[in-house]
């Protein structure tokens, strides 16, 4: 039979090259690549055969095996899992379907040193036997099939197909090692990598020695063996298997409940985000298995999507081993475990920041954004998640919790407040704070997408209702000035002229604004835009129409004026000067289009701002 050409994907062979330069230091791990699929072969194997005991067809147990051959400057390693079909060969050894692989590609910086600390986090998994073949070979035959096949390829630009014979059902990788690369012949230094890598790996893997067979690895599950007897280490190559991440874990959670329902987990919450944390499909990532069986790893109901950063296994006594994917939807038993890991979860979140909260921070900085969305879908869980929240504030340093908030409010302040944008730093200076900042009121700056949908939902907090700054209807009369502020307080605009000038306004404006109207909420800004009650966010209408919701109606604004501005006040003496009037008409769109700017809107006709500013500024020199 014909060999068969194949090209890689563009992007394999960027891999390739990236593992090739950038994976020096760190080449061992390839051997921890390979048993870890061969690991995930047998997995799926096993729980297959649950429903179809043909498949195993007389085998024996499920193992790895690792040889070597001096001559040919060879490792082997083979298993006798579920193996790939040709399609599978081509589909999983040529292309990357993994998600986050776009991310990845664009993050690269064409820096080998920063690219390879980044390979380090996203993994490269079968292909980092590239780093030290020169030819690898992976003969493989599916369990049910008859043909195997062999894949072939020496990790540049192709990959070759051919007709293979193999007895059993699984895979063989055969590595053929480039120069300099002798060190992987030895036994000593392969039991060693074995020992550092995949001693967690439930099934015997196994070395020919001369001897005779010896297992390398511990061989039992490692969430079986009692919390003391292992080691961070390996809790974190569990980690790494288990997760397919390369950080290391931050929180480690190895329980075992006993009582009502049995289950042991063992989960992790890394210490950098994953690649695929914000992909649209929100799948946890937490595998089931059944008495140490692995079932899936796709069990919707046994983790909440907003808690998709935990990454880990659940091993349950209470469900039947042939669990049908149908049973698993709905189930009580599922849904008991689930609400138990969440409690956990919360629990030593809560711990953590309160002993350590600088830990905290960089947590909730890497996964605060994912975690608030339980705020607006696990109702349930809405206070202890309100609790573990974080906010960056007008006044705080770093960032505070609301509890914290309720404790620093001013007297005669019943609200929380909050404003809502796409940038904290921009956030800080929006005109719409100044009258807090001079009463001293706190308002939490919120810069999260998913803000505008919780924060409506939930409303309040401690009875305390939760308000938008830009909302039309804030009273700030009932909090004092801050005492300095009150002495100097600059003189306003005299309420006659200030009057005339707000319908001038209003006149030029015309259909461009709601209203014009007077407000104690600015400083130093001349004006600014709020919305009426009852009208959408500021932020959520924008955020609605850039996501392509153009159905969304554009509300009309308010423009608030700065009775206390120096340009309002004369603005307002010159409102009867008729020989100024065709410049209030100009200076009106002006105001208008500076609010607009200040908000981070973009304006509908750019060109003729620009020439009305020019001709203010000329005028002016
Ligand atoms: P990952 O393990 O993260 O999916 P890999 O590059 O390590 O990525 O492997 C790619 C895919 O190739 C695996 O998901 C699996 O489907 C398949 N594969 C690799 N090795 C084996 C094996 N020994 N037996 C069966 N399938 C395998
Ligand atoms: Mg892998």
């Amino acid at each position: 039979m014909a060999e068969q050409q194949h090209q890689f994907q563009a992007e394999v062979s960027k891999l390739l090259n990236l593992v090739v330069n950038s994976l020096y230091s760190n080449k061992e791990i390839f051997l921890r690549e390979l048993i870890s699929n061969a690991s995930d072969a047998c997995d799926k194997l096993r729980y297959l055969a649950l429903t179809k005991p043909e498949l195993l067809d007389g085998m024996g147990a499920f193992r790895i095996d690792i040889s070597t051959n001096k001559r040919d400057r060879t490792i082997t390693i083979a298993d006798n899992g579920i193996g790939m079909s040709h399609d599978e060969l081509i589909e999983n050894l040529g292309t990357i379907a993994r998600s986050g692989t776009t991310e990845f590609f664009e993050r690269l910086t064409g820096d080998e040193q920063k690219d390879a600390a980044l390979i380090g986090q996203f993994g490269v998994g079968f292909y980092a036997s590239f780093s030290v073949a020169k030819q690898v070979d992976v003969v493989s035959r599916k369990a049910g099939e008859k043909e195997a096949w062999m894949w072939s390829s020496e990790g540049t630009g192709e990959f070759t197909l051919t007709e293979a014979e193999k007895e059993t059902h699984g895979t063989t990788i055969t590595v053929h090692l480039a120069k300099g690369e002798s060190e992987y012949l030895e036994e000593e230094r392969l039991r060693h990598i074995v020992r550092t890598y995949s001693d967690h790996i439930s099934i015997p893997i196994i070395i020919a020695t001369k001897d005779g067979d010896s297992q390398m690895n511990a061989g039992s599950a490692i969430w079986t063996r009692s919390k003391s007897d292992i080691t961070p280490e390996q809790y974190a190559e569990f980690y790494h298997h288990v997760g397919h991440a390369f950080d290391q874990p931050w929180l480690t959670l190895h329980n075992r409940a006993e009582g009502k329902i049995e289950y042991t987990n063992l989960l992790f919450v890394p210490s950098s985000p994953p690649f695929d944390l914000m992909n649209p499909e929100r799948k946890h990532r937490v595998k089931l298995y059944v008495k140490r069986v692995f079932v899936t790893d796709d069990c919707e109901g046994l983790m909440p999507g907003y808690l998709r950063f935990v990454r880990g296994i659940v091993d349950s006594e209470d469900l039947p081993l042939n669990v049908s994917r149908e049973m698993l939807q709905h189930n009580v038993v599922v849904d008991r475990i689930r609400k138990a890991l969440i409690k956990r979860v919360f629990g030593e979140l809560k711990k953590k920041a309160e002993k350590a909260p600088e830990e905290y921070t960089t947590f909730w900085t890497n996964f605060g954004a994912v975690l608030k969305e339980g705020l607006y879908e696990d109702q349930e869980n809405r206070e202890p998640i309100l609790e573990l929240a974080r906010f960056r504030s007008s006044t705080a340093e770093g960032l505070t919790s609301i509890a914290e908030y309720v404790e620093r409010m001013k007297d005669g302040q019943s609200d929380i407040y909050y404003i809502i944008g796409d940038d904290g730093e921009q956030l800080a200076k929006s005109p719409q704070l100044e009258g807090f900042r001079s009463r001293g009121l706190e308002v939490l700056l919120l810069s999260d997408p998913i803000d505008e949908f919780w924060v409506p939902m939930v409303g309040e907090f401690g009875g305390k209702p939760l308000k938008s700054v830009t909302s039309g209807d804030i009273d700030l009369s009932t909090v004092k000035k801050e005492e300095a502020d009150e002495a100097e307080k600059p003189e306003s605009a005299d309420d006659a002229d200030l009057a005339k000038l707000i319908l001038a306004l209003k006149e030029s404006l015309g259909d461009a604004v709601k209203d014009v109207r007077s407000s104690d909420r600015l400083t130093d800004s001349a004006v600014c835009l709020v919305s009426d009650s009852g009208d959408m966010d500021l932020h959520l209408e924008r955020m609605l129409k850039r996501q392509g919701q153009m159905q969304v109606p554009t509300s009309l604004r308010i423009m608030e004026i700065n009775p206390t501005h120096s340009l309002i006040k004369k603005l307002s003496v010159l409102v009867d000067n008729a020989a100024k009037r065709g410049d209030l008409q100009d200076m009106a769109q002006l105001l208008l289009d500076q609010a607009r700017i200040a908000e981070g809107e973009t304006l509908s006709d750019p060109i003729a701002f620009a020439q009305r500013l020019n001709t203010m500024m000329e005028r002016g020199l």
